[in-house]
């Protein structure tokens, strides 16, 4: 990978996501050789995908460069690498552009959509983990519209317009509100001549509520505002199958839809050579102590999504979240520096900022630590805190100017098929 040795230690971080950036940031002005590996060249805010999937913003204002990111840092290297295994015993990273040694290594690869082993669902359905893939949905929802106005068969058309979202965690009510929004304000203007009221969207949910993890306050309110959206919410009802035209689930309840997104779940991003039984945990998470040390070995970590760090509040490990890996990789900093100094390490404390929905314009619902918002002012608490954590000047005034323009003009500008998908349902 042509990264000469110093005489400062290596530190090696595998994913520049929440975790990896805030890890790397940290680490790169103190002594020590940061090399951080990604396989792709761009930081990915993923609560803002679901806006790229239905035209509200263009990918670029929700990713930002990595070598940017770190670009004034002397001892810090990025390389555009896809981790195909690690070799512990030989500290070696084994990657598709060669092999790399370390004497630190962090596993920051965040967390994949997980099927639950259906193939069937995997092969048929839409997930919204990344930046081509919210790419991909954005252009089968436009392409089904299109479609839909071609077609004279109703029962086709139907399923066209049918969109059937299955989870209703945020990504899947935040995903739900937006398509109402486009069904409401985009729809009657693009496609005149089409019956738009054929367009329904489904959020089907194994559980018997929404926001799972939420206060019971911002469930209510979130499915109260879905409804009047015109979403329809199917609680207590679990997906069984996907073909690409029919959904079965486990009761009598079946969809004819063209787009089945998957929002039902995900598992740790792990990597061969960490994966053994004795270190993966529920949901394929990497076991880790509370200096987010992979058990039984003193120079390999995980952060963020991918490490499960039990604790007394969270028993299934911290949630899969922005902010546990953000303060996981700053304080892995601290703890890293601390080691390579022979100092005792801190055991990692989170703190709880709160948590929060959109449900569309005007309506979201936010649960702080000590007191609870629905409605506008959550809406506008959203709003903030998405732009405050987003990387780069830039990105927070092109997201800002479009959320405006989108506010005031109704509109989605990127409803746009630039790449287009290809999938066919007949
Ligand atoms: C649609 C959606 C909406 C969300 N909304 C919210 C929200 O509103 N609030 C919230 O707190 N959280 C939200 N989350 C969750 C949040 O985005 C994650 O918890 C967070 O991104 C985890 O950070 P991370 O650094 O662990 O992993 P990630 O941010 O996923 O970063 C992992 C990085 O590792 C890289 N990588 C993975 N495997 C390899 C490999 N083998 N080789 C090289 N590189 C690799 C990836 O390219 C990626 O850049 C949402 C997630 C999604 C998908």
């Amino acid at each position: 990978m042509n990264i000469s040795r110093t005489s400062y230690p290596r530190v090696v971080i595998i994913g520049g996501g929440f975790a990896g950036i805030s890890l790397a940031k940290k680490l790169s002005k103190q002594e020590v050789q940061v090399v951080l590996l990604d396989k792709n060249n761009y930081h990915t805010f993923q609560p803002l995908l679901y806006q790229v999937s239905t035209g509200g913003l263009e990918p670029d204002s929700i990713a930002y460069p990595i070598r940017k990111i770190l670009k004034d840092f002397p001892n810090f290297h990025f390389r555009l690498a896809d981790v195909t295994k690690i070799e512990p015993a030989s500290r070696t990273v084994i990657t598709d552009i060669g092999e790399l040694k370390y004497d630190y290594l962090v596993v920051a690869s965040g967390s994949k959509t997980n099927y639950f082993g259906n193939e069937s669902i995997e092969k048929h359905s839409m997930a919204m983990k990344t930046i081509p893939q919210s790419l991909n949905l954005r252009s089968l929802i436009l392409e089904n519209f299109e479609e839909a106005l071609l077609t004279s068969d109703l029962n086709e058309r139907n399923a066209l317009m049918n969109f059937v979202i299955v989870g209703g965690g945020p990504t899947g009510v935040e995903l739900a509100g937006a398509l109402a929004e486009i069904k409401k304000g985009i729809l009657p203007k693009d496609y005149p001549d089409l019956d738009t009221r054929l367009a329904q969207i489904h959020i089907v949910q194994s559980g018997n509520c929404l926001l799972k993890g939420m206060s019971d306050k911002a469930s209510t309110k979130a499915e109260d505002f879905l409804e009047k959206l015109g979403v329809n919410i199917w609680k207590n009802v679990r997906v069984t199958n996907y073909d690409g035209k029919t959904v079965t689930t486990d009761s009598d309840l079946t969809f004819e839809t063209a787009t089945l997104v998957w929002a039902a779940g995900v598992k740790g991003a792990t990597i061969n050579g960490l994966d053994a039984e004795n270190l993966v945990t529920r949901g394929n998470r990497l076991l880790v102590n509370e200096f987010n040390q992979l058990i039984g070995f003193e120079n390999i970590f995980a952060v963020g999504d991918v490490a499960c760090m039990v604790t007394d509040s969270f028993p299934n490990g911290l949630p899969m979240m922005a902010q546990p890996a953000i303060q996981q990789g700053e304080q892995l900093g601290d703890n890293l520096l601390a080691l390579t100094e022979k100092k005792p390490m801190k055991p990692f404390e989170y703190h709880n900022k709160g948590v929060m929905a959109t449900i569309g314009r005007n309506k979201a619902v936010v649960d702080l630590p000590r007191f609870k918002l629905q409605g506008v002012f959550a809406w506008y608490v959203w709003m903030f805190v998405h732009l405050f954590f987003l990387i780069g000047f830039r990105n927070r005034m092109v997201v800002f100017v479009n959320w405006v323009y989108n506010y005031i003009r109704f509109d989605r500008e990127a409803r746009l098929i630039i790449r287009p998908y290809k999938k066919t349902i007949r």
